[in-house]
């Protein structure tokens, strides 16, 4: 069924699990996300970008609205990094049920005003809203802590946004960032400040960059031709931390893009006469799928829905 995030986020918060929210581009990614959320009975969001949005417009909003409707577990359509009033409202006429709107880049009281622009519009007509305090990006290890606290977000901060703009949900920085590379060694990622947001807050937070990066997938993609430097993802025991702390909106897009890669790889240099596209994508669906069961398996989400 098509829910709002606010239906999916809110329980997940207080059961203490993690939901995968999960980039889509097409056909073979949403129904990767949605049918094996179905299987281990798990709830789900789908996410487009702009990006998204721009490549696949309505036709990939309403594959993943049909799909949703039709699943037999709460699933929302949910648009990622929204960069203004207008990309949030468009996403909501297209039929998304959730919208974030990411307005980090502005100082601490432009961000309140263009974040609460967009509930008091969202929630007119039902839709759940997620906003962004704090700035992601490479956290590199040789930055002394005072500077990381300048990027990661205020707990104080954070209650007083929260209050100013009605947001549903908020995306904190806590040390994770965007893409396959999250620094050397085992990428950073701050509990404490979690923990510490989530006692004086209570709304579900999300996690940007949460991409594990799995080793395995890593290697198949390298054994396929695939070129990829010092990949390195969040740790699985540590998403799994976060979720106990508060986190309840956990964003992937990073591992799929190379699952679906490693499928698509491996089923060209296996077959290179191959060139009927269902033995193509269908693979890629399937190391998708992989990956996703995994995800939902360490965010605790399986058999909530
Ligand atoms: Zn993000």
């Amino acid at each position: 069924m098509l829910v709002t995030g606010n239906d999916i986020l809110v329980p997940a918060r207080a059961g203490k699990y993690g939901v995968g929210s999960f980039n889509t581009n097409n056909m073979e990614i949403t129904q990767a996300i949605i049918h094996t959320a179905e299987r281990l009975r798990s709830p789900v969001m789908v996410q487009m970008s702009e990006g998204a949005i721009k490549y696949g417009g309505q036709d990939l909003a309403n594959i993943v609205i049909d799909l949703a409707r039709r699943a037999t577990v709460p699933v929302a359509l949910h648009l990622d990094h929204g960069s203004s009033y207008e990309s949030a409202l468009k996403a909501i006429k297209m039929g998304f049920t959730s919208v974030m709107i990411d307005a980090s880049h502005h100082d601490f009281e432009g961000n309140v005003k263009e974040t609460r622009r967009v509930v008091e519009a969202a929630h007119a007509m039902g839709i759940s809203v997620e906003s962004e305090l704090g700035r992601l990006g490479g956290i590199e290890e040789h930055i002394v802590v005072d500077e990381k606290d300048a990027f990661l977000t205020d707990p104080e901060e954070a209650v007083q946004f929260i209050e100013q703009t009605g947001t549903d949900y908020l995306a904190i920085a806590i040390g994770t960032s965007h893409g396959a590379f999250k620094g050397k060694g085992r990428p950073y990622i701050d509990h404490a400040r979690i923990e510490k947001i989530a006692s004086l807050t209570g709304i579900p937070l999300v996690a940007h960059g949460s991409s594990g990066v799995p080793q395995d997938i890593v290697e198949r993609f390298r054994k396929a031709g695939g070129e990829i430097g010092d990949a390195a993802g969040i740790a699985d025991e540590d998403l799994q931390r976060a979720t106990q702390f508060g986190i309840a909106k956990v964003n992937v897009d990073t591992d799929l893009r190379l699952a679906s890669t490693v499928g698509i790889r491996e089923a060209l240099t296996a077959n290179p006469k191959e060139f009927d596209p269902r033995k193509i994508f269908g693979p890629a669906r399937d190391v998708m799928s992989q990956v996703i069961e995994h995800k939902l398996r360490v965010l605790g989400s399986v058999g909530k829905a």
